[in-house]
């Protein structure tokens, strides 16, 4: 077996509590140095099959189960997270270059609460009995089967987890499929769910690319959720590939968020929220790449925006000094690269950065602001997802609400404003599944997650989660003969 960060990592897929090989396997390469740290199997078609038929075969008696049982193994699987953090985080950040001390503060802890979240979620989950002419409603969430998860790779097991908890909290087996760039943190959490006592086959992970495992999963009949996270186009995919099972999906999809800074915010707040967009080298769903800022106070904003993000560390990510990491792929860097190249051929003029750390060479992408973009050019619409920022000007709050609604796309927005008035009038404007005000990334697992428009599709968080997972029945009865 190899060893990454100093832990030995299993490349095989885990089906129905079993290791299990593919005749090919696909290489797995560290973004710090491009060097391949891992053979992984190479599932298809015949691996999710079997994934899914022992997912199905464990479902009757996982669904039988008491929410207490449940609840008690979800925390087990949370103290085994606990027991690995430091394990878990160097193999993620060697996996996908995101910071080292970022997965040890914040990460892999959020990944622990994820299960205790849902756990203890599920024990209060209810909806009081109500009555209609004396027949008394009762509101059930059953199990609903086997689930797909399909994840991406730039928080791969924070975002599994996410999905991961509640299904199992539900009742339902999982089937989970991490993306190919970084399938390592999903294999260790296979061993922590043997170690907590999961039966057999209710948690099982399918290794390979999204176009062979993923689409045999997403497609396969006795799947009764397909819960994906990723960009629109394999959204697309993935919705006309369950369209002849109608099976349900929640799409958490890609963004293209506005930071909007009026001139009555707290220009130390604003700015310190903006060069916060840098984070995981721009590899955020959620980040508010597109600065909006009011015309008089632009200029200042500006100068101390460079200050502080011309003194951000760029280097390697296990090095607790560093601001920023590489870029998750050479693929991936190049297609970040070719947006700021076209923007600049189109005659925008880039602040700061504007191409690759020379210095640092390999995936590592300078952090960019870019102004003078054309308006309605892609740079200003389609989502990049790397370490580069645009900066805009508006003079009216109707033309910042008109610029921050005016892409496709409907996941965050966040407001720096000095005045509760106008952020509640702003807020209740924007398209958004999440209005942040003077404040970015504060995520509680009891509200609602999810986009508009391409956004996604659905929500997830709280009961939102039990929802979706659940197959939710009423059973009206009526009064008891005496
Ligand atoms: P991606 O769509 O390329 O891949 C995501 C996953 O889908 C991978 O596991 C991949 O193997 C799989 N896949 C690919 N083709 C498939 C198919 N035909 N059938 C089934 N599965 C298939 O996305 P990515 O590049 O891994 O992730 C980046 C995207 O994810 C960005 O757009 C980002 O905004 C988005 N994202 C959204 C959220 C959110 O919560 N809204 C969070 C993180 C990332």
């Amino acid at each position: 077996m190899p060893t990454v960060a100093g832990v030995e990592v299993e490349g095989r897929h885990w089906i129905g509590g079993e290791r299990v090989s593919s005749t090919r396997t696909f290489e797995d390469v560290s973004p710090i140095d491009e060097q391949v740290i891992a053979e992984i199997a190479r599932g298809g078609a015949d691996e999710a099959a079997e994934a899914v038929r022992a997912a199905h075969a464990a479902f009757p008696a996982w669904a039988r189960t008491t929410r207490e049982e449940r609840a008690r193994l979800l925390h087990a699987i949370a103290d085994g997270v606990e027991r690995r953090l430091e394990r878990l985080a160097g193999v993620e950040t060697t996996d996908n270059g995101a910071l080292l001390r970022s997965h040890l503060r914040g990460v892999m802890p959020r990944v622990a609460h994820n299960f205790r979240f849902f756990a203890d979620h599920l024990l209060g989950l209810g909806h009081d009995d109500f009555e209609t002419r004396g027949h008394r409603n009762h509101v059930s969430w059953d199990p609903a089967g086997v689930c797909a998860l399909i994840t991406p790779w730039n928080a791969p097991l924070m975002l599994a987890t996410w999905k991961i908890a509640p299904a199992l909290a539900a009742g339902n087996t999982v089937v989970l499929k991490p993306a190919e760039w970084t399938p390592l943190t999903a294999s260790l959490l296979a061993d922590i769910t043997v170690e907590a006592g999961l039966p057999d086959g209710v948690f099982n992970v399918v290794q390979g690319y999204g176009q062979e495992a993923g689409a045999a999963l997403v497609a396969d009949p006795r799947v009764k959720r397909v819960s994906f996270t990723g960009s629109v186009p394999t959204a697309q995919r993935i919705a006309a590939a369950v369209a002849p099972n109608l099976t349900p999906m929640s799409l958490e999809l890609g963004g293209k968020s506005p930071l909007i800074v009026f001139a009555d915010a707290d220009l130390d707040l604003a700015v310190d929220l903006a060069v916060e967009q840098y984070d995981n080298a721009g590899q955020v769903c959620l980040a508010g790449t597109r600065l909006l800022v009011e015309e008089p106070i632009a200029e200042e904003f500006t100068a101390r925006f460079l200050a502080k993000a011309g003194a951000l560390v760029q280097g390697d990510p296990r090095d607790p000094a560093t601001d920023i990491g590489p870029n998750i792929h050479r693929k991936h860097v190049d297609r970040v690269d070719g947006f700021v190249r076209r923007a600049l051929d189109a005659g925008a003029k880039p602040l700061i950065g504007g191409g690759p750390n020379t210095d640092l060479g390999g995936l590592y992408y300078r952090p960019t602001l870019l102004t003078g973009a054309a308006p309605g050019s892609e740079i200003l619409t389609e989502e990049v997802f790397g370490p580069v920022l645009t900066l805009q000007t508006f003079r009216t709050e109707d033309e910042a609400v008109d610029e921050a609604n005016g892409t496709r796309f409907g996941l965050a927005a966040t407001l720096a404003t000095g005045s509760p008035e106008r952020a509640e009038r702003v807020s209740a404007r924007l398209v958004a599944g999440t209005v942040w005000v003077n404040c970015f990334f504060v995520r509680d697992l009891r509200a609602p997650f999810g986009g508009a428009r391409h956004s996604g599709v659905g929500r997830e968080g709280g009961d939102w989660s039990f929802d979706f997972y659940c197959d939710v029945k009423n059973t009206v009865t009526a009064p008891w003969a005496r």
